[in-house]
C-alpha cells in the first residue's frame, strides 16, 4: 500500500517509534529512522522487511538539527510523504519541584519538534498533494495525571497542533492526526515501573499491576505493533477524510 512512499519517524530507535516504522515498512514504505542509542539493531530490523532505510541522529530539541534531518531525508529519498512525530521523554515531579531545564527539554522534544518537522515537511507534501502527519501524543494529551506537568502540557499542546495542522490542510491530500496511547511497556514506562517498585519495596510484577490498575481498566499494555497498525490505517485511502482526530488506544483509560 505504501510502496514508493517515504516515512520519517522521529525517536524510532526504540519502543513505539520503532513499532510504527516497522508497520509502515511492512506496507512497503522506505524509512528514515531517528533517535539515540543503538542504531544498527533497529536499522537491521527494518531492512529485513525489504525496504530502504536511512538514519539521521538529529537531536529533536534542536531546530537546526531538525532542519538538517529534513534536508537529509529529502536528499536520500526525494521527499518525506509520511511524517511521524514520535520522539518524547518523560520526567515525574510535582510542579514546585519540577526542574526548569526538564520542563524546557520536554516542551522542546515532545511538542516544538513536531512543529519544526511539520513546518519543514508540509511544502513538499503540498506540491505532491499527498501527505500524512501523525503525531504520537498520549492519553495525557486528553486527560492529566499528577506529577507530569510538562508532559501533560506538551501532549495537550500536541493535540492542539494536530487540529490546527489538519484544518490548514483540510482541502488538500494532507491529513494530520494524533495517536493517544495509554500504557505501553517501553523503556520510557519501564523506568516508571522500576521507580514504583523501588519506592514501595515491591516486586516488578506487583508494581506493573499497580501501574495498570491505577489508570488502565483493561489491565493490559497497548503494544507498539498495535499502534503501528493504527498508523497504517491513518496512511490508508480509507482514512483520506480522517482529519484532526486524537485517537486513543488506552484500554479504556480516558473513558472513565
Ligand atoms: P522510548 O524511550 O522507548 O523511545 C523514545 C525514542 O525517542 C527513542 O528512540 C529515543 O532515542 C528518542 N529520543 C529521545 N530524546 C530524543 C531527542 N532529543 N532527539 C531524538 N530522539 C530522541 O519511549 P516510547 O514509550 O516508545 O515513547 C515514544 C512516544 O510515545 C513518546 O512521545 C511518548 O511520550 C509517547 N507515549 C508513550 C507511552 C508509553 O506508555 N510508553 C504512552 C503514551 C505516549
Amino acid at each position: 500500500m505504501l510502496k514508493g512512499k517515504t516515512a520519517l519517524v522521529t525517536g524510532s530507535t526504540s519502543g513505539i517509534g520503532l513499532g510504527i516504522a516497522k508497520a509502515l515498512a511492512q506496507q512497503g514504505a522506505n524509512i528514515v529512522l531517528n533517535g539515540f542509542g543503538d542504531v544498527e539493531g533497529p536499522k537491521a530490523q527494518v531492512q529485513a522487511l525489504g525496504v530502504k532505510v536511512a538514519y539521521h541522529g538529529a537531536d529533536m530539541s534542536k531546530p537546526a538539527e531538525i532542519e538538517e534531518m529534513m534536508k537529509f531525508a529529502a536528499g536520500e529519498f526525494g521527499r518525506v510523504d509520511i511524517l511521524v512525530n514520535n520522539a518524547g521523554i518523560q520526567h515525574v515531579a510535582r510542579v514546585e519541584d519540577f526542574p526548569p531545564e526538564k520542563w524546557d527539554a520536554i516542551l522542546a522534544i515532545n511538542l516544538s519538534s513536531a512543529f519544526h518537522a511539520s513546518r519543514l515537511a508540509i511544502p513538499a507534501m503540498k506540491a505532491a498533494n499527498w501527505g500524512r502527519i501523525i503525531n504520537v501524543a498520549s492519553v495525557h494529551g486528553l486527560v492529566a495525571s499528577a506529577e507530569k506537568s510538562a508532559y501533560v502540557a506538551a501532549k495537550h499542546g500536541l493535540v492542539g497542533l494536530t487540529k490546527v495542522t489538519a484544518l490548514e490542510n483540510a482541502t488538500t491530500g494532507i491529513t494530520c492526526n494524533a495517536i493517544c496511547p495509554g500504557w505501553v511497556l517501553t523503556p520510557l514506562v519501564q523506568k516508571q515501573v522500576d521507580a514504583k517498585a523501588a519506592a514501595g519495596g515491591i516486586s516488578n510484577e506487583q508494581a506493573t499491576k499497580q501501574l495498570l490498575g491505577e489508570k488502565e481498566p483493561s489491565m493490559q499494555f497497548t503494544t507498539p505493533e498495535e499502534l503501528g497498525q493504527l498508523a497504517v490505517f491513518f496512511c490508508s485511502p480509507a482514512a483520506n477524510n480522517v482529519r484532526g482526530v486524537a485517537w486513543n488506544m488506552d484500554g479504556g483509560w480516558a473513558a472513565q
